[in-house]
């Protein structure tokens, strides 16, 4: 997929408008203080209804809802996302405090990480008919897999596959 926009933000709106197709707003803000930089970050998006249990078909892209929630994300500045004494329940709170029903929940730790594996790399290609893990192996003698998510490279022995 092209990386479309001006900026990260709506490279990241436009690949869930195009390959997720879920309604979403992204903003970034970025900002140096003495030494040490803060970032911050924004994604609203408008979730299927009665998403639990079922796959991610139903997302209506022009909820009518969606513009008005969109509109009120968007006004979020760049400050308030880098401002490390803001809590995230107050910046909520600033955005959508004309709203019927707002609902917070408990933070997630954020960790860097990529849940791709050798091993499941190895037995996905495995799978393939024997005729088209030919095909794959390049001219060093490997066939080689990225990962789309984290850019890792897996490079497979095709005699392990058998
Ligand atoms: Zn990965």
């Amino acid at each position: 997929m092209p990386i479309e926009g001006r900026n990260l933000a709506e490279a990241a709106q436009s690949y869930f408008a195009q390959s997720e197709q879920i309604p979403s707003l992204v903003r970034l803000a970025a900002e140096q203080r003495g030494d040490h930089w803060s970032a911050g970050g924004l994604l609203l998006q408008h979730l299927p209804e009665g998403e639990e249990g079922r796959e991610r078909l139903h997302t209506r892209l022009d909820h009518p809802d969606w513009p008005h929630v969109a509109i009120l994300g968007g006004s979020v500045k760049p400050e308030e996302l880098t401002d490390p004494s803001l809590p995230l329940d107050d910046l909520i709170w600033r955005l959508f405090h004309e709203e019927e029903e707002l609902r917070t929940l408990p933070a997630t730790k954020l960790s860097r990480g990529c849940r791709c594996d050798p091993d499941y790399v190895r037995s996905v290609i495995a799978r393939f008919p024997v005729e088209e893990r030919e095909a794959m192996v390049g001219d060093d003698g490997l066939i080689r897999v990225d990962c789309a998510f984290c850019s890792s490279s897996f490079a497979i022995q095709p005699q392990e596959l058998t």
